[in-house]
């Protein structure tokens, strides 16, 4: 009995819906935002107040939550303003980080781009004849000089690619593609089941660990309509393992006339072990060895915007744009003018080193990385109390299921807290307003400079020395 007079009692100390209406903070809430979404947030705010009040055993509480109100109705609408997407700091050393959006597009392309967008562009308007273009026109002759295709095109990602040439190509009847490749990609996209979705059959050959070039020849058939070759850039089986090289097949599918496709994954079109890189084959090589068609992704090692490009025999380039299928896949004007822009460098391998963050990052120099190191361990002198702080080797890898065993010797700045501990210091950095994506390791906090692009190295400097001395 006492505990409901004490409940109406609270229940009363919350404003009314239209007190709080008058009240000067929520209209200015009002003028700068609007009406109804104000009058929502507080139905919830108020609402939620409610539901404390019924379920608090502590009422002591409840004047502190009331009083409140206001700020949390206030923080509320921001809330729902506030851009969601947010630039973060990828400490992490793992340089296409699928989670944290593969690969970055340089400030020059991004202005490029914006240059583009914002204004009419000839995405498929032929300027010289006055009639409609092809929006692929604009890359695809840069494409084909770099990589020695006859023709290219590109779709929404490598997984739609796949899609589209199978679909083309096989649709209703046979493919042959080795045990050993039947991978999963990542993100539930199994070959096998992406086969199975452009309607063609697939005919496995071989086993997990060996195919020989025999395996395929003894499966094809009237209804064998292409082999297919998915290079799997994501895992390695190492020891007694084989499998046929793609000249090997290219010899067979001339010799019975069939199309051979090859999902190469990561677009390589420089050869890495230049870089240090183990050797990863090149889009290039591929074509050269025979391959009939080959994609890959626009955004894991080629460094450019999600995307599939096809490239490849025109014959059958030109089937795919005419199917269907690929009006619903078709890329817009951003990827059409990033793609553009990306092959662009890849004109002059040592300008693409340069100008394509991914490969600048690959590529970048132990004495930089550091350089970059010493320089934040030296500002964060300024929070020396609160933690131990070194340089210590570390290792990079290039994520987004390319080369899966290849570590990149880097240089990483190392916290290690005396106030917190480094989960908590992780937790600290990701919730900042500028997000610092790091790595802990036991008690240690791992940054690792490869990863740090723009204006990052500062940006890490005043969060960690921020987060330390408990300034947030
Ligand atoms: C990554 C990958 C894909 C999928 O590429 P997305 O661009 O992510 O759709 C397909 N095939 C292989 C072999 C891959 O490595």
């Amino acid at each position: 009995m006492d505990k409901n007079i004490n409940t109406n009692t609270n229940y009363r100390s919350i404003p009314k819906v239209d007190v709080l209406l008058e009240d000067s903070e929520i209209q200015a809430l009002i003028a700068e935002y609007d009406r109804n979404t104000v009058v929502e947030v507080i139905r919830d705010k108020t609402g939620e107040l409610r539901s404390f009040i019924q379920n608090s055993t502590e009422e002591a509480l409840i004047p502190e939550k009331v009083s409140a109100l206001i700020p949390m109705i206030k923080a509320g609408v921001s809330q729902l303003y506030a851009y969601h997407m947010k630039p973060v700091v990828n400490g992490t050393g793992t340089i296409l980080h699928t989670n944290l959006g593969r690969a970055p597009i340089s400030i020059a392309h991004a202005e490029k781009i914006k240059e583009i967008v914002t204004s009419y562009s000839n995405l498929e308007y032929h300027l010289e004849k006055g009639v409609r273009g092809e929006r692929y026109s604009h890359f695809e002759e840069l494409v084909c000089r770099i990589t020695g295709a006859e023709a290219a095109i590109a779709v929404n990602n490598n997984a739609a690619a796949v899609i589209l040439i199978l679909s083309t190509l096989t649709k209703g009847r046979e493919v042959i593609v080795s045990r050993g490749e039947l991978v999963e990609i990542g993100g539930k996209f199994r070959i096998p089941d992406v086969m199975e979705q452009s309607g063609s059959k697939l005919t496995e050959v071989g086993t997990t660990n060996k195919t020989h070039l025999e395996d395929y020849e003894n499966a094809i058939t009237e209804e064998t309509s292409a082999l297919l070759k998915v290079h799997t850039s994501n895992y390695k089986i190492v020891g007694f393992s084989e499998s046929v090289p793609i000249s090997d097949l290219a010899e067979m599918a001339e010799k019975y006339d069939l199309p051979l496709i090859e999902d190469l994954g990561s677009g390589v079109l420089i050869d890495l072990t230049k870089y240090g890189l183990s050797y990863e084959p090149t889009v290039q090589d591929s074509l050269k060895q025979g391959a009939s068609i080959v994609c890959f992704s626009g955004d894991k090692l080629l460094g450019g915007p999600q995307a599939g490009i096809i490239v490849g025999k025109k014959e059958y380039i030109d089937q795919m744009k005419r199917n269907p299928l690929t009006r619903a896949i078709r890329i817009d004007k951003f990827t059409a003018c990033a793609l553009e822009l990306v092959f662009q460098e890849y004109l002059n391998e040592k300008n693409a080193i340069k100008k394509i963050p991914t490969l600048e990052m690959i590529n970048r120099p132990l004495e930089q990385l550091n350089r970059m190191a010493e320089q934040l361990v030296h500002t964060l002198q300024a929070a020396a109390e609160y933690a131990e702080i070194s340089v210590e080797d570390c290792q990079s890898q290039l994520g987004g299921g390319s080369l899966p065993m290849e570590r990149i010797t880097s240089k990483a700045v190392v916290v290690v807290p005396f106030t917190m501990t480094a989960a908590r210091l992780e937790k600290r950095l990701r919730k900042s307003a500028r997000p610092i994506i790091v790595r802990v390791m036991g008690d240690k906090v791992h940054i690792d400079m490869r990863t740090l692009i723009k204006d990052d190295l500062a940006v890490v400097a005043d969060e960690v020395t921020a987060v330390l001395k408990g300034e947030e």
